[in-house]
């Protein structure tokens, strides 16, 4: 068992839990695992199991009552998601049937499992890494099917693909300063610093290139966070509108005052977006409004991009400029809204995208500039591996700056043994990203995300 697991996951125990979603439905998933599920599933069944087949019967109390008609899939281990002894009990997916299933096989001596501990104990038995296990949470979680891909793409390993040789290159330059140390009395040649930097930087590279990926990938997992910013009566509310509707996918809908930041969430070209509708930004000596300019404000710095609003019928005003200066240094789009009224021609210069979102003429073409705008960070999406979790992230910057500050003492001639430590720091932060070494507390914060019965 992986080093660090062994307590969080102690496979003594056999655990249960109903795994469909609760409700009533055609069929439910009862699902055990642990060395006693085999056992359990005679016990109720009385009709021997075999590896992966599915056997129908009946489940039938100690009292000789049927609960119900029930197809059991036995899963040996090691060939089983979580690695060990696993029963996958389908009966008719009706929440007392389930429950009654469930508190018989507590009965025989299993306990419900904890979120997440049918994944946990697949990682605690190698079946899969911890970027694996957060991506099937993440998979399970998806809301559009951008996200489902990309997600997928982790579940089958892509991660630990492109990590591993990575790794390799670091424990071989471990392994070549070790050698050095250890033998440099005998007269074995110490490696040469400066080559050993370069490969050190080689292999900080690699991760930087990873470590990019994050921008995209937390996009893909948090969503776009889009702030529709503009002076009073442009028609942010009525684009805003359009724009959710669009994809008839609202999520949340969090109401505000017309002075608050209303915030709704909506599904635009497969990524999850979430619309910052704001107060208009003005000078204002009333106390509210300076509230609501306050949380624009606040929102602004949060975003990943600003619409800029503008009435398409006129020329652009003293407030619309100042808006446009709110908006200074976050990647933007100017829409020139109410078209169908007409275009003004002194907008030109600013080359906005002209919208009605009364008639909803132009607002492909507004999609289509919201991408354009944030192209650097969807040209990643294509990478086989991203990112996905401020865990993940956090884990590669800190193997960058332990190779970082290696390189640099490499070139500026400290001792190897000092170097070794940075290169051990690095090496361990990868080992964590990929669960090799976890912390429990770690464990316990990603799988207490998961749904109970995964
Ligand atoms: P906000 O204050 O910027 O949120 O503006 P609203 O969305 O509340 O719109 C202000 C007014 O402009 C409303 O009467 C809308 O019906 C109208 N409006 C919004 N967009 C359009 C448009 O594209 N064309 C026309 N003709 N009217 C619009």
């Amino acid at each position: 068992m992986r080093e660090g697991l062994q307590k969080v996951a102690s496979s003594d125990d056999t655990i249960v839990a109903i795994s469909t979603p609760v409700g009533r439905s055609g069929i439910g998933v009862v699902r055990l695992s642990g060395s006693n599920a085999e056992a359990i599933g005679n016990q109720f069944l009385k009709r021997p199991l075999s590896h992966q087949r599915a056997v129908m019967g009946r489940w039938q109390g100690p009292d000789g009552e049927v609960v119900d008609e029930v197809v059991v899939v036995l899963f040996r281990s090691p060939q089983s998601y979580t690695g060990e002894d696993l029963l996958e009990i389908s009966a008719h997916g009706n929440p007392l049937i389930l429950n009654r299933i469930v508190s018989m096989v507590q009965s025989a001596g299993a306990r419900i499992a904890n979120p997440g501990e049918f994944t946990l104990r697949a990682v605690a038995h190698g079946k899969m890494d911890l970027i694996q296990a957060e991506a099937v949470r993440d998979f399970i979680d998806a809301q559009t099917e951008m996200q489902a891909r990309t997600a997928f793409r982790q579940v089958s390993g892509a991660a630990s693909k492109k990590i591993a040789p990575i790794k390799q290159e670091l424990v071989d330059l471990v392994a070549h300063l070790e050698a050095g140390i250890d033998f440099a009395e005998d007269d074995v040649d110490v490696p040469d610093a400066g080559a050993i930097a370069d490969r050190v930087g080689r292999v900080r590279a690699s991760l930087e290139a990873l470590q990019e990926t994050y921008s995209y990938g937390k996009l893909m997992s948090t969503g776009i966070r889009i702030v529709i910013a503009g002076k009073p009566n442009v028609g942010k509310s009525s684009l805003f509108n359009r724009l959710v509707e669009a994809d008839r996918a609202i999520v949340t809908d969090v109401p505000g005052t017309t002075r608050d930041v209303v915030s709704e969430s909506g599904i635009v070209e497969g990524i999850p977006m979430k619309f910052l509708d704001t107060a208009g930004v003005r000078d204002t000596l009333d106390q509210i409004e300076q509230i609501g300019v306050s949380r624009t404000m606040e929102a602004l710095t949060e975003a990943d991009l600003a619409l800029v609003v503008l009435d398409g019928t006129s020329a652009i005003t003293e407030e619309d400029g100042r808006v446009r200066e709110t908006v200074r240094g976050l990647p933007h789009v100017v829409v020139a809204n109410k078209c169908d009224l007409g275009r003004s021609a002194d907008l030109d210069y600013l080359q906005p995208v002209w919208v009605s979102a009364k008639t909803g003429e132009g607002l492909d073409a507004l999609r289509c500039s919201i991408w354009g705008a944030l192209s650097d960070k969807q040209s990643n999406g294509l990478a086989e591996f991203v990112l996905t979790s401020a865990r993940q992230n956090e884990a590669v910057l800190r193997a960058i700056a332990g190779l970082m500050s290696g390189e640099s003492a490499l070139r500026s001639g400290i001792p190897q043994e000092m170097v070794l430590l940075d290169l051990y720091a690095a090496l361990s932060a990868l080992n964590e990203l990929t669960g090799e070494t976890t912390t429990e507390d770690i464990l316990g914060r990603i799988f207490s995300t998961f749904c109970i019965g995964k």
